[in-house]
């Protein structure tokens, strides 16, 4: 096509105006922005039964039912390979993945692992990778059915898919707490949190002196925790046991704030925590101390420890009680949309969402 001199102009003025208008991700945020490009998504097919907006997206017909969910790790963002082991990042790419599987109630069944390299990448060090990935699909009893392999200018991107079956009915969402039933957490939080601060340290140490060797021995368990999570599937199977039916669920991977704040949104409910309850180990306290952190800012908005956050019925409360790893911290009110935790001396604070909050330039 021809263009007129005026013609490019207009264009250019449009562009200009656009420009003018464009937003910044940034101030979005992640959850912002989910929203965002998620708000005109509509499910056209019978067999959609949830669409976008909780951990996995279940899809069927009929009694039963798949889940399918996927989560990508990109260096420099998500992991740092100057101390991160590729074999400890093939395991921990699908673990985090079977985590939004077991947060439906749906028992994970197949995963896809598609990964983009650079040039500075062995064969050796993808084999490590996968090394990884075989150890947690025999962990966890699934199958490694595909994927994709290709080039990247710089790093490593990983993107894994994990599909989960369950009958329909068996599936538990983000929008089912109901006001008065008691909040629970699985095992502790922070540690994951602790253990990245502790890696962090350790390489500017590093890179200050290369003759210095990390120290690592009295940070174990944190570390262990952001290295190589691990589900408490053995808790979710003893809720089943007991015949305990939680009204809501979702994984822990923003921190415990945020998950909180989804159910709240999603339930149309507000909740209360209380400080005393929240489990956090001596080794997040012993590593806060150390680093000079209030072991609440892990507890509540570290991330990464993929715990699992549920509500109970409130007659379930001597069940759930019984169960080993399972802290009741809180209740579910009718406060909509507020997430509140009242602290030790009796004080109330209202909690904040996580989600990554920037890109880098
Ligand atoms: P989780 O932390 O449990 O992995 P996310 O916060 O990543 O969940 O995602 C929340 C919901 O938004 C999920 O249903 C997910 O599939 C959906 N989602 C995230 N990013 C996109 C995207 N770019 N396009 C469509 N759906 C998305
Ligand atoms: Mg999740």
């Amino acid at each position: 096509m021809y263009y007129t001199m005026q013609m490019v102009l207009f264009i250019i003025s449009q562009c200009i105006m656009k420009e003018e208008r464009l937003r910044s991700i940034e101030e979005m945020g992640e959850f912002g922005l989910i929203e965002h490009l998620t708000k005109d998504a509509r499910n056209i097919q019978d067999t959609t039964i949830k669409g976008i907006g909780d951990d996995a997206a279940v899809i069927g017909q009929g009694d039963d039912c798949q889940v399918v969910t996927t989560d990508m790790l990109v260096e420099g963002i998500h992991f740092d390979l100057m101390y991160t082991p590729l074999k400890h990042l093939g395991y921990k790419s699908v673990v985090v993945n079977l985590s939004d599987v077991y947060a439906m109630n749906a028992v994970p069944r197949q995963v896809t692992v598609s990964v983009a390299i650079s040039g500075k990448f062995s064969v050796e060090a993808l084999e490590q990778f996968y090394e990884g990935v075989y150890a947690a699909c025999k962990q966890y009893g699934v199958d490694l059915v595909g994927g994709d392999t290709t080039a990247s200018v710089t790093g490593m991107m990983i993107s894994v898919t994990a599909l989960g079956t369950a009958a329909q009915k068996e599936i538990i969402y983000r929008d089912g707490a109901k006001v008065n039933n008691l909040v629970c957490v699985t095992g502790d939080l922070g540690a994951a949190y602790m253990g990245l601060q502790v890696l962090e340290r350790e390489k500017k140490v590093f890179e200050e002196d290369s003759s210095i060797q990390p120290k690592l021995g009295d940070y174990e368990y944190v570390v262990g925790r952001f290295l190589k999570p691990d589900i408490r599937v053995e808790t979710l199977l003893k809720l089943r046991e007991l015949d305990i039916r939680p009204t809501s669920m979702i994984d822990i991977s923003d921190g415990l704030s945020s998950e909180l704040l989804h159910i709240c949104k999603q339930s149309d409910c507000g909740v209360v925590i209380y400080q005393d309850k929240l489990p956090v180990t001596m080794e997040v306290n012993l590593a806060a101390a150390e680093f000079q952190i209030e072991p609440l800012i892990p507890a509540l908005n570290g991330g990464e420890d993929y715990e699992i956050l549920f509500t109970i019925p409130l007659s379930a409360h001597d069940k759930v009680k019984s169960i080993p790893g399972v802290s009741i911290i809180g209740n579910i009110t009718e406060h909509k949309g507020k997430a509140i935790m009242m602290t030790g001396d009796g004080s109330a604070i209202s909690l904040q969402a996580q989600g990554w909050q920037a890109y880098g330039n």
